[in-house]
C-alpha cells in the first residue's frame, strides 16, 4: 500500500501527541488521586480530632452534657460529612445526629455515596463506623462515635474541583491533537512540496528537457542537497547534449571541407580548367589521406569507448618506454625549437599494461604538448612513485587553456578553439582516448593549466600488478 508523505507524517505526529498527552492524563489522574486521597484522609482525622476536643471543652464535671452545644457541634460535624453519636461511660445515647434530624443524615450521606459513584465507577467504599474514647482529666467522660463513608470521600467542592481539571486535561488533550493535524499538514506540506516539484523536474529531464534550472527555496538541507544534484544533472545532461550536438556538426564539417576540396580539384581536371598533374593529384591524395586519418580516430575511440580493444598485459620499465618515445620526437622538437626532458629516476619503475597503448597514451600528451608550445619552450616529463601509485606528470610551458575549459577536453570532438585545432589539424579525440586507456588500466588522469603559462598532465597508475588489470 502507497501511503503518501503528507499522511504518514500527520499520522505520526497525531500519534505522537496522543501519546505525549495520554502519559500526562494518566500520570496526572494517578498523582492527582493518591494526593487527593491523602489531603482527604488527613482532613478527615483533623475534623475528628477537633469534634474530640470541642466535646471534651463542652462537658462540665458538674453540670454534665450542654445540649444546646452539642447540637451546634453535631450539625457542624454533619455538614462536613461526619455522622456523630454520643453516649455516656454507661453505653446509653446522649446525642445522636439521627435523631437530631435522620433525613439530613441520610440525604449528606447518600450525597456522599454519589459523590464517590460519580468519581468512580469503579469505587469500592461503604459506610462505616469509628469510636472514640472521651477523656476529662484521665476520667472517661463518654465515647463518640463517627459515621463516614469510607476509606475517604470527597465533597461537593473537591468533585468539582478534579471533575473541572479532568475537563481541562481534555480540551488540553482535544487542542493538542487539533494543533498536531494542522502542524502535521503544515509540516508535511512543506517537505512534500519541494519533492513533488523536484520529482516533476526529473520527469522533465527524463522527457529531454534540460534547459530550465530549479530555483526552490528550502531551509532543509537534505532538500538543498537534491535540488543541487539535480541541477548539477541538468546542466551535465545540457552539456552533453550540446556535445553530442556539436559532434555530429563536426564530423559533418570535418569530413565535406576535404571532400570538397577533391571534388573541385577533380572537376577542374576533368572539365580541362586544370590539368591533371602529379601534384594536382597529391594534393587530392593528402586530403584523402586525412579522411582516412580522422575516420581511423573516429574508430579506434569507438573502440576504445566500447571496450572492444583487448588489452595485451606485460610488464616494461615505464622509464626505457618514456626515452624511447621522447627520442622518437626529437626531430619534430627540434623542427620547432623546442626542449623535451625526461626527468632522472633515482629507481626503476615497471608497470603492467599494455605496452603499445600506455606508448599511445604518452604520444597524445607529448604531441599536445609540442603541438600547443612555441618555439624556446620545453616539454617535461617525471616520473615518481608514492606508496601506492605509479605517478607521471607531462609538463609543457605552452600556450594553456582557460579553467573553464578543463572539465570539457577529455570529452569527445572537443576542442578549446576551433581555429586553434583547424591549424594543428587536431580532431579533439586525442584526450578522450588518452583517458580511456588510463581508466582501461585503472589508472586516472588530471590536467591543470593557465592561458599563456602551460599546461600539466599527471596521470596516476596502481603500482599494485594486480590493481593494473582492470
Ligand atoms: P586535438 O586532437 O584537437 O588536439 P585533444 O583531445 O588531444 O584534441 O585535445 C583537446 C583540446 O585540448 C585541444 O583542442 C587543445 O586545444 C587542448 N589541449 C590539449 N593539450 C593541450 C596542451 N598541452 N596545451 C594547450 N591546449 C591543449
Amino acid at each position: 500500500m502507497r501511503v503518501s508523505l503528507k499522511s504518514k507524517l500527520t499520522a505520526s505526529y497525531i500519534l505522537i501527541i496522543a501519546m505525549v498527552v495520554g502519559l500526562i492524563c494518566f500520570g496526572v489522574n494517578i498523582t492527582v488521586k493518591a494526593s487527593f486521597k491523602n489531603f482527604v484522609l488527613e482532613r478527615q482525622e483533623k475534623q475528628t480530632h477537633e469534634i474530640v476536643e470541642a466535646l471534651i471543652m463542652n462537658y462540665g464535671m458538674d453540670t454534665g452534657w450542654d445540649r444546646n452545644t452539642l447540637d451546634i457541634i453535631g450539625m457542624n460535624a454533619l455538614q462536613k460529612g461526619l455522622v456523630i453519636e454520643i453516649k455516656d461511660p454507661d453505653g446509653s445515647l446522649v446525642w445522636s445526629a439521627y435523631e437530631h434530624n435522620n433525613g439530613l443524615c441520610h440525604a449528606i450521606i447518600s450525597n456522599m455515596l454519589s459523590n464517590m459513584y460519580t468519581y468512580s465507577n469503579r469505587w469500592e467504599g461503604e459506610y462505616k463506623e469509628n469510636k472514640y474514647s472521651l477523656q476529662s482529666d484521665d476520667k472517661e467522660i463518654g465515647t463518640l462515635i463517627t459515621g463516614y463513608v469510607g476509606p475517604y470521600y470527597f465533597t461537593d467542592e473537591e468533585l468539582t474541583f478534579i471533575t473541572s481539571l479532568n475537563q481541562t486535561i481534555l480540551i488540553i488533550g482535544i487542542a493538542s491533537i487539533s494543533i498536531a493535524i494542522l502542524l502535521g499538514y503544515f509540516m508535511s506540506s512543506r517537505i512534500s512540496k519541494p519533492l513533488n516539484i523536484i520529482a516533476n523536474k526529473a520527469k522533465l529531464l527524463s522527457a529531454g528537457d534540460y534547459k530550465k534550472r530549479l530555483t526552490l527555496e528550502s531551509n532543509t538541507k537534505e532538500i538543498l542537497l537534491l535540488i543541487d544534484a539535480i541541477n548539477t544533472l541538468s546542466q551535465a545532461l545540457e552539456n552533453k547534449e550540446s556535445l553530442q550536438k556539436q559532434l555530429t556538426q563536426d564530423v559533418a564539417h570535418e569530413l565535406r571541407t576535404p571532400l570538397t576540396s577533391i571534388q573541385g580539384n577533380l572537376e577542374a581536371m576533368i572539365d580541362g580548367i586544370w590539368e591533371m598533374d602529379k601534384a594536382r593529384l597529391l594534393s587530392c591524395y593528402d586530403e584523402l589521406e586525412r579522411i582516412k586519418r580522422m575516420i581511423a580516430s573516429i574508430e579506434t575511440l569507438s573502440k576504445v569507448e566500447n571496450d572492444m580493444v583487448i588489452l595485451k598485459y606485460e610488464e616494461f620499465d615505464l622509464l626505457a618506454l618514456l626515452k624511447n618515445i621522447t627520442l622518437n620526437f626529437y626531430p619534430t622538437c627540434k623542427e620547432k625549437n623546442i626542449a623535451i626532458e625526461l626527468e632522472p629516476c633515482d629507481e626503476e619503475v615497471h608497470m603492467l599494461g599494455d605496452k603499445d597503448r600506455i606508448s599511445q597514451v604518452f604520444t597524445n600528451l607529448i604531441s599536445n604538448g609540442i603541438m600547443y608550445s612555441n618555439s624556446k619552450q620545453t616539454i617535461l616529463i617525471k616520473v615518481f612513485k608514492n606508496e601506492k601509485d605509479i605517478v607521471i606528470k607531462v609538463r609543457d610551458n605552452g600556450i594553456g587553456m582557460r579553467e573553464e575549459e578543463l572539465s570539457y577536453i577529455f570529452e569527445r570532438f572537443y576542442r578549446v578553439d576551433k581555429s586553434r585545432s583547424k591549424h594543428t589539424g587536431g580532431m579533439g579525440i586525442g584526450l578522450t582516448i588518452t583517458k580511456s586507456i588510463v581508466e582501461a588500466h585503472n589508472g586516472s588522469i588530471s590536467v591543470s593549466s593557465k592561458e599563456g603559462a602551460g599546461t600539466e598532465f599527471t596521470l596516476v597508475f596502481p603500482r599494485n600488478v594486480e590493481d593494473c588489470i582492470g
